[in-house]
C-alpha cells in the first residue's frame, strides 16, 4: 500500500486543510494533561508552514456527541500548540460558517489557525456530505495526519477526500509504512505477543494474524479464556466464558498449520481482594478465590528466549495487571525484550503504549503506534476509510 503524501505536491501559498488527532486528555477545565498527541503531528504542521503555506487544522476533542461542550473546547489546544510550535496559533470558535470562513481569507503564508471542535456539529460523525463540502470549501489541499481517527469515517477523515486533493502527512505515512511493513514483508521469524484483558477485542486481530505470524506470545488476561480451554480451572481469574470455545478452536487451528503457540506456564496469582500477598503457580494451581494477574517467573523466561531470536514483533495488550507493580513484570520483561538492536518491534494500544511509557521506554520499539483502536483494526486486514481516500491509484 503506497499513499500520496505531502511531498508529492507543491503547497506554497495554499490553504492547507489538516485533519489531525488532537483528541488529548483533558481536565475539568478543558485543560491539556497529556499532549503526546500534539507533539506527534508536530512535523507536518512545520513543513506545511516551512513550505509558504496556511495551516487551517481541524480535530475532535471527547465525545460532545453534537452539540456544544465548553470544557471540550479546543481554546487550550491551540495554546499548548502555540508553546509547543513557538509561533502564534489561531482559534476559531466554530469549524464551518461565515466567522470561519472570514479567518480563514485574513490568513498569510504560515500562519496557523485551529478549528473549534469538529464533533460539535452532529454532521462530522455522520460523515453528512454538506458539511464535508462546507469544511473542504476552507482549504484547497486537504491532509490527514489523523491516523488515530482513520477507522472512521468521518466528514473531516474521509468525506472531504471528495471535494478536495488528499495527502498523508508524515505521521500518518509512518503509521501505515510500519504496520503495512509488518503485514506485507515481515523478517523472519514474526512473533505477536498478544495480551491485554478481553479475547472479544483481539479476535479480529488473532485471525487475520495467524496467516501473517510464525508465533503468539499469549499471555494477560486474556491468556486465562485460552489457559481454560486447555482444561485449567484457574480459580477466581477473570475468564471470558462465551470465548472459551472460540479459544480453543483457535489453538487448533494454529497448531494444525504448525505456528508455534506459547500459553503461561506458571503465573502470578493474588487472593481476591488483597493483592499484597503473590504467589507463583502452575496453571493447574490456581485456588478459588485467588486470580492469575501476572505471567510467572518461567513464562517470561520462555517468551524472552523466543523474542530473542525474533526479527519481527507485534504486541498488543499487556501481559498483566500492569498499573500495579507487582504485576507489570512480565509487561515490563516483554517491553525491554522489544527494544534489542536489530529487531523490528510495532506496538499497538492504549494501554500497551502506557506500559512502554511507565518504564519509559517508548522511544527505543521501532514503532509505538499513536491509533489505538485504528492500529487494532489495520492489523485485523481491514481498509481504514482515513487511510483509503489517500491510497495512489
Ligand atoms: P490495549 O489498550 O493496549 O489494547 P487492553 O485494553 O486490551 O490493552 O488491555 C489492558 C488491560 O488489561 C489493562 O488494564 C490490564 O490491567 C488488563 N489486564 C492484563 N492482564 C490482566 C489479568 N491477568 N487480569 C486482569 N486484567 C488484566
Ligand atoms: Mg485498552
Amino acid at each position: 500500500m503506497s499513499l500520496k503524501t505531502i511531498r508529492d505536491i507543491s503547497l506554497k501559498d495554499k490553504r492547507i486543510l489538516v485533519r489531525v488527532d488532537f483528541n488529548v486528555p483533558v481536565d475539568e477545565q478543558g485543560r491539556v494533561t497529556d499532549d503526546a498527541r500534539i507533539r506527534a503531528t508536530l512535523p507536518t504542521i512545520r513543513y506545511i508552514l516551512d513550505q509558504g503555506a496556511k495551516a487551517i487544522l481541524m480535530s475532535h476533542l471527547g465525545r460532545p456527541k453534537g452539540k456544544v461542550v465548553e470544557k471540550l473546547r479546543m481554546n487550550d489546544v491551540a495554546r499548548r500548540l502555540g508553546e509547543l510550535l513557538g509561533k502564534e496559533v489561531q482559534k476559531a470558535d466554530d469549524c464551518i460558517g461565515p466567522e470561519v470562513e472570514q479567518a480563514v481569507s485574513r490568513l498569510r503564508p504560515g500562519d496557523v489557525l485551529l478549528l473549534e471542535n469538529l464533533r460539535f456539529h452532529p454532521e462530522e460523525e455522520a460523515n453528512d456530505r454538506e458539511f464535508a463540502r462546507k469544511l473542504a470549501s476552507l482549504g484547497d489541499v486537504y491532509v490527514n495526519d489523523a491516523f488515530g481517527t482513520a477507522h472512521r469515517a468521518h466528514a473531516s477523515t474521509a468525506g472531504v477526500a471528495e471535494f478536495l486533493p488528499a495527502y498523508a502527512g508524515f505521521l500518518m505515512e509512518k503509521e501505515v509504512k510500519a504496520l503495512g511493513g509488518i503485514l506485507s514483508d515481515p523478517g523472519r521469524p514474526f512473533i505477536a505477543v498478544l495480551g491485554g484483558a478481553k479475547v472479544a477485542d483481539k479476535i479480529g486481530v488473532l485471525k487475520n494474524l495467524v496467516e501473517k505470524v510464525n508465533g503468539f506470545l499469549l499471555g494477560g488476561g486474556m491468556a486465562n479464556t485460552f489457559l481454560r480451554a486447555e482444561g485449567y480451572s484457574l480459580g477466581d481469574s477473570l475468564v471470558d466464558e462465551e470465548h472459551v470455545e472460540f479459544a480453543g478452536e483457535f489453538l487448533d487451528g494454529v497448531r494444525r498449520r504448525g505456528i508455534e503457540v506459547e500459553l503461561p506456564v506458571d503465573l502470578v496469582i493474588a487472593r481476591d481482594g488483597d493483592e499484597a500477598a503473590t504467589k507463583v503457580v502452575s496453571p493447574r494451581e490456581v485456588p478459588e478465590g485467588w486470580r492469575a494477574l501476572d505471567i510467572g517467573p518461567k513464562t517470561v523466561e520462555r517468551f524472552t528466549l523466543i523474542l530473542g531470536n525474533a526479527r519481527t514483533v507485534f504486541w498488543n495488550g499487556p501481559l498483566g495487571l500492569f498499573e500495579k507493580d507487582a504485576f507489570a513484570r512480565g509487561s515490563e520483561a516483554i517491553a525491554r525484550a522489544l527494544t534489542r538492536p536489530g529487531i523490528v518491534s510495532v506496538v499497538g494500544g492504549g494501554d500497551t503504549l502506557a506500559v512502554l511509557e511507565k518504564f519509559g521506554l517508548a522511544d527505543k520499539v521501532t514503532h509505538a503506534s499513536t491509533g489505538g483502536g485504528a492500529s487494532l483494526e489495520f492489523l485485523e486486514g481491514r481498509e481504514l476509510p482515513g487511510v483509503a481516500v489517500l491510497e495512489k491509484e
